[in-house]
């Protein structure tokens, strides 16, 4: 189908979700062992509020989110707290701390969780706070704390919420799958965090290549009759699911360079976060699964499993059908922004959309290939859904050209991979982008840092300063009252 670009350049990707979505959804058996990672992907970690040996049913709070983007982790089985040890996660830095609890079987569920009673009593305010409390977070992949999202939105008085249907990353399709069974919670969420954001309206985007999705959420919005919710049918062009391009193509404004969504009056939510707020609103349930794509050509029955959060990613692969071939790499999202896992041991995060279970047919070429100097061509400047000069921010970065690369826009650069796909040179630009922001945030830190340093100095001195000045006004009250001793004694006398 012909599509109408919407946002600026992208690409229309072979997509790869036939292998994953043609079954329905698998709900996975509780397995013996959770590991729940108290770091769910931001880089923030929640803190314990349970100790080794204690006894949890499903649903009991075990971790409190202390920062606004660290969220509320809940135990997804019942059992013991083994153990609450750093180690290997399927998060950015690689580690965190996380809580194992071995399961009992007793299935037993936390008495906190019932339905919400008092739904439509709660102020957008209120929502928001238990929405915190109910540990959701964006399943999109980024796995950033909703209600910390929503407060932003409506402290800056958001008019419009975009829930993201678009799903445009090659290989994943659980948004889609869950659309196509569950269009009815979508929507009730879609409304639930409409209200939370005081928005006033709310617009589902769906790219065009998911017709089924399309149409089950069609009906459901029919079902439901809220004039504020609208759906949007979008190009599937690569990043369309990305939050910016995708307020460009929905609502038609542009988020500022360097700002948030909220900066141009939008807040964008998730359709599986959506059907998570559905599911806390009509059973009282925290955070405690999602539904994920198991994927590559390295899984023997590719799909999408609903898993409890801290799941093995050995027992999803397992309920795939367990490995096929000789897969290359466990990857953790799809092929163009996904990022290598330490192992299958690891637990599942409510930031992971997609278990890419990698060969060399599927992502070899990418990984054998070897880097020529640049052509000036410049494809990858075409394609730049940011519209950023990559080649030039390349150069840049080799010269770690601070300053040059703050001018160029680095910070707008949404990680799409698009440049090294098209780059004739094979040089993984993204790759570069994402250490040289990394250096840039270091030095960031480390000006702060100096900053801080040198504004303690100063206060220390100014201290020192005034204590000295408060001694030598001392010292000259007692040397004046010691040069008056007969003024004194004609005081006494009298
Ligand atoms: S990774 Fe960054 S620079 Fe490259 S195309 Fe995407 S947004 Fe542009
Ligand atoms: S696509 Fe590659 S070779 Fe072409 S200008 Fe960009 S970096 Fe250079």
């Amino acid at each position: 189908m012909a599509a109408r670009p919407t946002f600026p350049a992208g690409l229309a990707l072979d997509a790869h979700k036939q292998q994953a979505c043609g079954t329905p959804i698998v709900e996975l058996p509780l397995p013996p062992q959770v590991v729940l990672a108290l770091d769910q992907g931001t880089g923030y970690s929640a803190e314990p509020v349970v100790t080794v040996g204690e006894a949890v049913a499903a649903g009991t709070l075990v971790a409190h989110a202390g920062h606004p983007y660290a969220s509320a982790v809940h135990a997804s089985l019942a059992g013991i707290v083994v153990a609450i040890e750093t180690r290997e996660a399927a998060v950015p830095s690689g580690r965190s701390v996380c809580i194992v609890i071995d399961g009992n079987a007793s299935n037993r569920i936390d008495d906190s969780v019932r339905p919400v009673a008092d739904l439509a009593a709660l102020s957008p305010d209120e929502l928001v706070q238990r929405l915190r409390d109910a540990g959701i977070a964006g399943l999109g992949g980024a796995g950033f704390p909703t209600a910390t999202k929503l407060a932003y939105a409506r402290n800056l008085g958001a008019h419009t919420l975009v829930l993201n249907g678009a799903e445009c990353e090659p290989w994943i399709c659980c948004d889609d799958a869950l659309m196509r069974s569950a269009a009815d919670d979508v929507v009730l969420g879609a409304l639930i965090l409409r209200r939370a954001a005081s928005a006033e309206r709310c617009v589902i985007a769906i790219e065009d290549d998911k017709p089924a999705a399309i149409a089950a959420v069609t009906s459901a919005i029919e079902r439901l009759r809220d004039e504020a919710l609208t759906l949007a049918v979008v190009p599937a062009v690569y990043p369309q699911g990305a939050e910016r391009q995708l307020i460009t193509a929905v609502v038609g404004v542009e988020v500022p360079a360097g700002g948030l969504p909220a900066d141009a009056g939008v807040v964008c939510q998730n359709v599986a976060t959506a059907a998570a707020v559905a599911h806390w609103a009509t059973r009282g349930e925290p955070m405690l699964s999602r539904v994920v794509t198991v994927t590559g050509s390295g899984v023997e029955h590719p799909g999408n499993v609903r898993a409890p959060i801290g799941a093995p990613l050995a027992a999803l692969i397992a309920a795939s059908g367990g490995y096929r071939d000789t897969p290359l790499r466990l990857i953790a999202g799809g092929s163009m922004t996904g990022r290598a896992l330490p192992s299958d041991e690891v637990g599942l995060t409510k930031s992971m959309n997609c278990i890419f279970v990698a060969t060399r047919d599927d992502i070899g070429s990418r990984l054998e290939a070897v880097e020529v100097p640049c052509i000036r061509c410049g494809d990858c400047a075409g394609v730049c859904p940011a519209g950023l000069l990559p080649q030039q921010l390349l150069r840049a970065a080799h010269a770690d050209a601070h300053d040059t690369l703050r001018q160029l826009g680095l910070s707008d650069c949404i990680d799409c991979g698009l440049c090294d796909y098209v780059c004739p040179s094979q040089i993984l630009l993204a790759d570069r982008f994402r250490d040289a922001r990394r250096r840039l945030q270091e030095a960031a830190a480390m000006a702060q840092k100096a900053a801080d340093a040198r504004e303690r100095h100063g206060l220390r001195k100014r201290r020192q300063q005034e204590a000295a000045t408060a001694e030598q006004q001392t010292f000259e009250s007692v040397r004046d009252r010691a040069r008056r001793p007969d003024d004194d004694s004609a005081g006494d006398s009298n």
